[in-house]
């Protein structure tokens, strides 16, 4: 196993079908050796489309949230086993998911193990908050985020994780980490997997999000514990996707 670079655009609640399914074509366009790996996260309605459009194409798929039962009376629900047709990874965890929707950290733990579950590749997402940064608690919110979302995770499955350090006050917001910074957290993450796991966790890819534009991407993804960049935002214009990914592919 060893340690993948990805880009992965996250479109949340953006984009009409005609929209997902245009930019879906773009960025299968977007030129890249398989050193990078490129992801994109399409709301839910137009994961179809989105996986139509690019069969055939190495741009694969990946699903923003999922409940962690298999199925059953969860009005407006997506589980893990209904993505795993479409889909190669899941979202678990994002910050809008634990902020905006109540999700806890024991909630997020059973999704990653419904992805596990049904061979897809989880993308757990972990950050503190502006106040935990300023009480100086960022380390302790992304250690207790780490455990809490591999509780169910054993060292035989860590091919399929990918781990992305997104600060909740760098998310939409404009402000990037410094380069410094978040290779520091991207550093902590590792740490943290090691001391859960051993040496094998230093191979899980370990991505950093939050206001990664074109013109911020070299410097954060040149940092030795960044392995990619979980983009918001500039994913959803393909020229400042396109150069995220050139970024990544020339390190
Ligand atoms: C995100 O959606 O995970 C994200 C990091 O968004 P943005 O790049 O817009 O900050």
């Amino acid at each position: 196993m060893t340690r993948r670079k990805i880009i992965a655009g996250n479109w949340k609640m953006n984009l009409d079908r005609t929209g997902s399914v245009d930019l879906a074509g773009a960025v299968a366009q977007i030129t890249h050796d398989s050193s990078t790996e490129v992801l994109v996260f399409p709301a839910t309605a137009w994961i179809v489309p989105v996986a139509d459009a690019l069969q055939g194409t190495d741009v694969k798929v990946g699903g923003q949230n999922c409940h962690f039962e298999t199925r059953g009376a969860f009005t407006g629900e997506v589980s893990a086993s209904m993505l795993a047709e479409l889909c190669s990874y899941v979202l678990a965890g994002h910050s809008e998911r634990r902020h905006v929707f109540g999700e806890t950290d024991e909630t997020v733990g059973k999704k990653v193990r419904a992805i596990l579950d049904v061979g897809l590749s989880a993308v757990l997402c972990v950050g503190e908050t502006l106040d935990e940064r300023n009480a100086e608690d960022a380390e302790s919110v992304v250690e207790r985020q780490l455990k809490a979302g591999l509780g169910h995770v054993s060292a035989t499955d860590l091919a399929q994780i990918v781990i992305a350090y997104e600060p909740v006050w760098a998310i939409g917001t404009g402000v990037s980490a410094t380069p410094d910074d978040a290779q520091t957290m991207c550093r902590f993450v590792r740490l943290t997997m090691e001391s859960m796991y051993g040496p094998e966790a230093g191979e899980v890819s370990v991505l950093y999000g939050g206001s990664v534009t074109a013109d911020n991407a070299m410097d954060l993804l040149k940092q030795a514990d960044i392995d990619g960049g979980l983009v918001g935002g500039a994913s959803l214009d393909v020229q400042s996707f396109r150069a995220i990914v050139e970024a990544s592919q020339h390190l």
